[in-house]
């Protein structure tokens, strides 16, 4: 046993005793220090206990007995009130000497020099302090500090038990108590309130001193058996990837699940008497401190990873393991993850959750898309979320304007309720246009279409009354599922879309797996590693090597839709010969299904998605071939500007309205009108209005949007002079003005548009 297991056993041992008295808690507080002091050697060790805002001596050993429930010190206020504000340790040699000393005369602490103390922490905030005091000066070593540190949690169940802090007021900071705006990415615009619930709820420690030390021992044992097996069936599976989640954080939690340092320092803890449970608080709390003190962006990212995973082992050694989503919501809620699937948002009642802020996530996170056609405003990419935020605080999230504010001041509160106000009134309008047809004020009748790719998604052709889906995500079946999906599976849900749209048209697009969609249960070949992977091994490109699966996919599609027109659409073609390869394999699979005398698609309609800039050459060879072709402007213009559409940084370096996109775009929509080829566009462009306007001013017609923004997009259509707007277009378009989005903006504005 090392010297501070010992020590700190010793301390334990005789506070066990204590905690299971029947002693009124006073008396035992008196009980703690005196036993503290005693094995510390020290001539003093108080405990300080927050009571109405400050902190209260509430037993000492060795100060005035008369200061007991006199002395108080303010949050900050003195080394105790630092102490508890910053949550931190102080190790002083000379106490004078630092500057948040502050002289209390009653205690008679003036011959004390040397002073350490720790704070005394309940869900990750100070709710007092135990600090002990040496007439000579000496900096305490290391043992006496971790023993502090134990005795500390000890003395949090202690004070819980006997209610003796008002836990709703513990120690915080005003970066804790007061409002404070945090910024993000907007990820899905919108504006919402709601209390915080965190995805993955923090487990609140219940008994810290163990009664059977090897019980507590194999406890711990089995707890990281379980985590070291979750994180590898993690691996292999799908929850996994499809949250995001990076191969790198993976790795970082492998690492640290099988780092036997980890598990050594939780041993000891477990040895120095603590459960399972507090040891592993216990080590957390450390290193937390520890890493406190390193000023590395790197290491507090792999802190993170670290404190997930402690909280993983703490959920599972006591118990309370299921997300939030199992426990249900009880009131408007805004979730707060790391990261988290598109399954796992699903989960959730939706009537009570109303916004997602995340730590992470990207604007293509397939969460993200989920998320959008459920209507549900994400903020992400918010740093310091999780230091500033207490479960349950109030939160106003405007995924307008990239913010989070917590705990809002009252006037902040008012004012966001009436843009809340008038974003419900916009909104009520919208849903009256369900009635009207999305025509200009000229009388072109636009076509409106919604992208989907959920079963969840279908309610919304109804309420849209969107004139068809002019994308069908086909692998967000792929992403929500733990394994391949069956082709009888697959059929069902092509049925069920299908039967959901009845005369409408439905646009199937093949599996776009690969790239930032990486499905776990798809193994790429060893030496796979793709640098680049949105260049890469992905959609047609996959589904033309890995053949079975195209064809279990293309019967699919084509038994769902017997008797109906079934519309079919290839991501990611990059040169001609391999749209022919793609409708060849399901002519191949028409034909044997003809063969078997099965009922066959009244039609078969094919297009492609364009989006690899290349093709837009080769659209003379290409469109007599097709039936419709589909722009996604979410990978073309990341391929046009070479930028990353993940990349936070480039994010709004490029804009959708500038004149190179947009004189692409005007290129492809001619080349379609001159042979007679339904073009659309799907990309997440078509959904802002302002960027609508523009594609309307290229002179296309057709939009495939996402359902939230058919009201918006419906509004501007019926306000618009097309004539007028291309003419406006092409002016701009022959000498491209600096700023075109500012153009179309006062075009817009001085014909009383009005957007979002
Ligand atoms: C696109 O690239 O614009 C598109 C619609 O496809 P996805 O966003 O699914 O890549
Ligand atoms: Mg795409």
């Amino acid at each position: 046993m090392t010297s501070a297991v010992a020590a700190s056993r010793q301390i334990l041992t005789r506070l066990h005793e204590v905690m299971a008295s029947r002693e009124r808690a006073q008396v035992k507080l008196n009980t703690v220090v005196e036993v503290v002091g005693e094995s510390l050697h020290s001539e003093v060790c108080s405990i300080y206990l927050l009571r109405e805002g400050e902190l209260e001596l509430f037993a000492t050993r060795g100060l005035a007995q008369e200061a007991v429930h006199v002395t108080r010190l303010g949050i900050g206020e003195g080394l105790v009130g630092t102490i508890a504000g910053n949550v931190d340790t102080l190790n002083l040699a000379e106490a004078t000497a630092h500057p948040d000393f502050s002289y209390r005369p009653e205690t008679g602490e003036e011959k004390f020099h040397s002073f350490a103390g720790v704070p005394i922490v309940r869900r990750e905030r100070a709710v007092g302090v135990l600090c002990v005091q040496h007439v000579e000066p000496r900096r305490y070593e290391e043992v006496e500090i971790e023993a502090l540190q134990t005795v500390a949690m000890v003395l949090s169940e202690l004070i819980a038990n006997a209610a003796l802090v008002d836990e709703d007021e513990a120690a915080l900071g005003p970066a804790q108590t007061g409002p404070v705006t945090l910024k993000g990415q907007p990820l899905v615009k919108g504006l919402a309130s709601g209390v915080a619930v965190y995805h993955q709820p923090r487990v609140t420690i219940e008994h810290t001193v163990a009664e059977d030390i090897e019980a507590e021992r194999a406890r711990v044992y089995l707890a990281f058996d379980k985590m070291r097996e979750q994180i590898d069936r993690m691996a292999a599976q799908a929850e996994f990837g499809v949250g995001g989640e990076h191969e790198e954080v993976l790795a970082t939690y492998k690492m640290f699940a099988y780092d036997e340092g980890w598990s050594r320092r939780i041993n000891e803890a477990i040895s120095s008497g603590l459960t399972a449970e507090a040891a592993i608080e216990r080590v957390q709390q450390r290193t937390r401190m520890r890493m406190r003190q390193i000023d590395d962006p790197l290491l507090a990212d792999r802190m993170h990873d670290l404190e997930d995973l402690s909280n993983r082992l703490l959920r599972i050694v006591s118990g309370q393991l299921g997300t939030a989503a199992a426990k249900g919501l009880r009131q408007d809620a805004i979730l707060i993850a790391r990261n988290l699937g598109p399954a796992e948002l699903l989960e959730y009642d939706k009537r009570r959750l109303k916004g997602v802020v995340l730590e992470e996530g990207s604007l293509t996170a397939h969460v993200v898309i989920v998320a959008r056609a459920m209507g549900i405003p994400v903020l992400g990419r918010v740093r310091g979320l999780r230091g500033a935020l207490r479960e349950g605080d109030p939160l106003l999230l405007d995924a307008n304007q990239g913010a989070v504010t917590l705990r809002p001041a009252p006037a902040t509160l008012e004012a966001f309720e009436a843009r809340f106000a008038r974003s419900r009134e916009r909104q009520a309008q919208y849903a009256a246009l369900r009635e009207v047809e999305p025509t200009t004020a000229c009388g072109k009748r636009i076509t409106l279409l919604i992208n989907a790719g959920l079963r969840e998604d279908l309610p919304h052709l109804a309420q849209t009354a969107a004139d068809g889906i002019g994308l069908f995500r086909t692998e967000f079946q792929f992403l929500v599922s733990a394994t391949l999906p069956s082709r009888e599976r697959q059929t069902r849900l092509y049925r069920d879309v299908l039967d959901a749209a009845g005369d409408k048209p439905v646009v199937f697009r093949t599996v776009d797996i690969g790239g930032d969609k990486v499905l776990p249960y798809l193994r790429h070949d060893e030496g796979d590693h793709e640098e680049n992977p949105a260049m890469g091994w992905r959609a047609l490109r996959v589904g033309l090597e890995r053949e079975g699966l195209m064809k279990v996919q293309a019967r699919a599609l084509l038994e769902a839709a017997a008797g109906r027109t079934l519309n079919v659409m290839f991501p990611m073609v990059s040169e001609p010969w391999e749209f022919d390869q793609a409708r060849a394999l399901f002519e191949g699979q028409l034909a044997w299904l003809k063969g078997q005398k099965k009922l066959l698609p009244a039609r078969v309609r094919y297009g492609t998605m364009l989006e690899v800039p290349a093709l837009a050459e080769m659209l003379d060879v290409l469109l007599p071939r097709l039936q419709f072709l589909s722009i996604g402007t979410n990978d073309l213009t990341q391929f046009l500007f070479a930028a990353d559409r993940a990349h936070p940084k480039l994010a709004e370096r490029y804009d959708w309205l500038s004149p190179a996109i947009l004189r692409f775009l005007r290129r492809v929509i001619a080349a379609g009108a001159e042979h007679g080829v339904d073009v659309t566009v799907c990309g997440e462009m078509g959904g802002r209005a302002l960027e609508a306007l523009a594609l309307l001013g290229l002179g296309l017609t057709r939009l495939s949007i996402t359902p939230a923004a058919v009201g918006p997009v419906k509004a501007m259509i019926r306000q618009v002079r097309l004539e007028e707007l291309q003419a406006a277009m092409a002016g701009w378009l022959a000498q491209p003005p600096a700023d075109l989005r500012g153009q179309l903006t006062a075009w817009a504005a001085e014909r009383g548009f009005a957007f979002d």
